[in-house]
């Protein structure tokens, strides 16, 4: 069981956390648990961190950044025992989580289970807290923002948990975010491919790399809310949104929509390289330095060259790193022999996805006419075998989500709702 840092805001709600647990181990289950830290105080930590010293060491920034999860596993390990549960805390260096040394974005290596299975078979419940791991060289490392879902998807792998239930603020995966369009619907089910496309193009429910750690692993993921009513009885039914596999979505869900959800990300950011000479290697020398600078590139426009050899090239990056990319390309502009440079930091990419468009022809149509109707220029487009990404100006990004929410069908009816 894994609960995010609304779910863990506070001693009131770390109650209704440990009520929770205490009913899944009334039921005859062995309970892990991986909580993140109260909602705002990572963020906080990271604001320290920046002003102690804006260039900070991100070793030193994880000792930091991990400090929010060594609270909440502790309290609610003691809020479990004043429920008359048996519980302890395991911090990340304790089992130990082993990660890369890669600070304030390891990623998990191995999980040392030995010490906690037994203690779990001893009935005690097991209380890790999220998003923090320990490096070989001994020192703590962080797994990167929303890293908690991660910590939970390999705990369960390790132990070989029957399920790993994500509890959030919200009650499933929704066909979009549920707080921009009222009239998202929630999804029983959404197939590993779906939710690794939906989160790595913005849909924050899910680490990304959780879910490539559930699909790698075959971990069996549930995301469902912690605000649930306190007395309810445990069921075996499913009451959020299960991850599942291709083939066994074939056998549960014959009326499939063709789209399964649209994910929106402001954090990207557009640059346009004017009159590159159209010959080989030319965009070698723009992409090699930013690769070589750790810069990811995400969408990638190169126009047909036009009759003087040149070409126009659009891509974007995301929008923390468009200064440094452009210091780094202004300093090749010799090498590359581009005219100019314009960025642009107000773009949004908006992203339909489902596993439906493999078959299906018009997707892209349809996508394309919605915006257009509603006057949205489209600035630049991606797809992939089950994704088509559009990129647009930002202040439009609500509009298009709903537009496009609407386009498909998948508007909840008031009857559903
Ligand atoms: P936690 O603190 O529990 O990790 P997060 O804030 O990381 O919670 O993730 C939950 C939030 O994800 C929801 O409150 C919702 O606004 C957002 N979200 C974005 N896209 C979706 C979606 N498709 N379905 C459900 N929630 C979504
Ligand atoms: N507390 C960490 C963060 O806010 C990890 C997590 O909550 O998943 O990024
Ligand atoms: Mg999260």
């Amino acid at each position: 069981m894994k609960f995010g840092g609304t779910s863990m805001a506070g001693s009131e709600r770390i109650r209704r956390v440990a009520n929770i647990v205490r009913r899944q181990q009334a039921a005859g289950h062995e309970v892990a648990v991986v909580v993140s830290a109260m909602a705002g105080e990572t963020d906080r930590l990271v604001n320290f961190c920046r002003e102690a010293n804006p260039l900070y060491d991100p070793a030193e920034y994880d000792v930091v950044v991990a400090s929010g999860e060594q609270v909440t596993s502790g309290l609610l390990a003691l809020t479990l025992q004043a429920l008359g549960c048996q519980a302890r805390s395991w911090l990340g260096w304790q089992l130990p989580i082993h990660t890369d040394d890669a600070h304030a974005k390891a990623r998990i290596e191995g999980i040392d289970s030995e010490a906690l299975l037994a203690s779990m078979a001893a009935g005690e419940v097991a209380v890790i807290p999220g998003f923090q791991g320990l490096s070989d060289a001994n020192r703590i490392t962080t797994l990167g923002r929303g890293g908690s879902d991660t910590s939970a998807v390999a705990v369960a792998a390790a132990i070989g948990a029957d399920r790993c239930d994500i509890y959030t603020d919200v009650d499933g995966v929704y066909t979009t975010d549920p707080r921009i369009v009222a009239k998202a619907r929630k999804l029983k089910y959404v197939t590993y491919e779906e939710m690794l496309e939906l989160a790595s193009v913005g849909s924050k429910v899910l680490q990304t790399r959780s879910v490539s750690l559930a699909m790698k692993e075959g971990v069996r993921v549930q995301v469902l809310s912690s605000f649930i009513d306190d007395d309810s009885a445990p069921s075996d039914e499913i009451p959020g949104t299960l991850i599942v596999s291709d083939e066994e979505l074939e056998g549960l869900d014959m009326e499939r929509q063709l789209i399964t959800g649209i994910a929106a990300d402001k954090n990207e950011a557009k640059l346009i390289l004017t009159r590159v000479p159209d010959r080989p290697g030319a965009v070698a020398t723009i992409f090699g330095p930013l690769a070589a600078a750790n810069i990811n590139v995400d969408m990638i426009i190169q126009n047909v060259g036009r009759d003087k050899g040149e070409t126009d090239v659009t891509f974007t990056v995301p929008g923390a790193d468009l200064l440094r990319a452009q210091t780094l390309l202004e300093a090749q502009k010799e090498a590359i022999g581009y005219n100019r440079i314009i960025t642009d930091g107000k773009v949004a990419k908006i992203s339909v996805v489902g596993v439906g468009m493999k078959s299906h022809a018009g997707v892209a149509a349809t996508m394309f006419r919605a915006l257009a109707d509603r006057g949205i220029n489209i600035q630049a487009i991606s797809t992939s075998e089950i994704k088509v990404s559009v990129l647009i100006d930002e202040d439009e990004t609500e509009l298009a989500v709903r537009v496009l929410h609407t386009a498909y069908g998948m508007d909840a009816t008031d009857q559903a709702a």
